[in-house]
């Protein structure tokens, strides 16, 4: 068990995980078959009929869609579960990216990319803050990433969708309070007033951060003396320390999202067994409805617990 309750098998590989998945299908007798892309699935008298990519046919009494979203494709999650779904007329709400890196419009993304620090995050939309998270930030080329940007990109992408200008404010320097910050910088300043004001910040916010953050705060001679900085500069400086806005463009794509929000309509899906309210037999399981939960874990918990819920009620249903 680790921090925050997280829960990891001592081989500390994802691996294991699949191996006792595996293990128990084999001790209960379920069939697998691998490689086989579902191309259509019908109704019919006895059950269902699933038609496979190379033409071939299997029967079954239940049928329980459990396809995953649209987040890395490359894993075969190309989002075809919702067609299948849309054939028996459930309904999709519009699959977005989610627990993504957000690209940001920002000049000087070159000069900052790799830089990596503690800090909070903060999705600002017409001055209220609609989603917070702290952790490990880090600047990209085309924007920014990390836990925490992760944990906000759902509202951002949702913001964004409704037409809104939506900002990121990133707070570099979260474990001192603004006057904490206001005394400690200005004993800096006071200690040594000969140094220039880039070399002032040497040890307190990252090296390569310096000069675009002076920038931004609107100290056009990175070469001043400490001592000349007037009060105006200071209160920037001060206040960029935890209020640096960047406008958020978008998100990153679905190849490198980690999970997808929207999905297949809960509406018509009973959440005490996962059967379809439309079709029955038909069951769901997993990222391919409109679910989605934060970091830590939530999206696994989510796949097993309500594909545990559909194959019991099928297994159920069928005796
Ligand atoms: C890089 C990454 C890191 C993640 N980290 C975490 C994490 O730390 N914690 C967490 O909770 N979640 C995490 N997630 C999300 C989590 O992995 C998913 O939410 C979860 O695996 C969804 O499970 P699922 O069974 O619904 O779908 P999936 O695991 O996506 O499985 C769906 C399967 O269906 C197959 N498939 C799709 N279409 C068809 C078809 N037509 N015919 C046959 N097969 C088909 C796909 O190939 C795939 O194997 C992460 C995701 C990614 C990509």
């Amino acid at each position: 068990m680790e921090e925050q309750g997280k829960v990891f098998p001592f081989s500390n590989q994802a691996s294991s995980v699949l191996d006792v998945l595996r293990h128990e299908m084999e001790s209960i007798g379920v069939k697998v078959i691998v490689e086989a892309e579902t191309k259509g699935i019908k109704r019919n008298n006895r059950g269902f009929q699933i038609t496979l990519k190379g033409g071939e046919a299997i029967s079954a009494d239940k049928v329980i869609i459990a396809t995953g979203g649209k987040a890395a494709p490359n894993l075969g999650t190309t989002g075809s579960g919702y067609l299948l779904a849309q054939t028996f007329g459930h309904s999709l709400v519009e699959p977005f990216p989610a627990l993504v890196q957000l690209k940001l419009n920002y000049p000087y993304l070159k000069q900052i990319k790799g830089i990596k620090f503690d800090g909070d995050a903060e999705i600002i939309v017409g001055n209220k803050t609609m989603a917070r998270a702290r952790g490990e930030i880090l600047f990209t080329e085309y924007g920014i990433s990390g836990p925490p940007i992760f944990q906000v990109s759902r509202s951002a992408s949702e913001w964004i969708k409704k037409g809104k200008q939506v900002w990121l404010k990133v707070v570099i320097i979260n474990h001192l309070s603004r006057e904490e910050i206001i005394s400690y910088t200005n004993k800096r300043f006071k200690d040594n007033p000969g140094k220039t004001v880039s070399f002032s910040f040497v040890g307190f916010i990252n090296k390569q951060l310096i000069p675009v953050f002076l920038k931004q705060a609107g100290i056009a001679d990175l070469n001043k003396r400490v001592s000349e900085l007037s009060s105006a500069e200071k209160d920037g400086i001060i206040s960029l320390l935890q209020d640096w806005r960047f406008e958020v463009e978008g998100t990153n794509t679905w190849s490198a999202a980690q999970t997808t929000a929207g999905g297949i309509d809960v509406k018509d899906i009973d959440p005490r067994t996962m059967q379809s309210k439309l079709v029955e037999g038909l069951y769901f399981g997993g990222e391919v409805m409109d679910i989605d939960g934060d970091c830590g874990g939530y999206n696994l918990q989510w796949a097993w617990s309500s594909g545990y819920l559909a194959g019991i009620s099928a297994a159920k249903s069928a005796n």
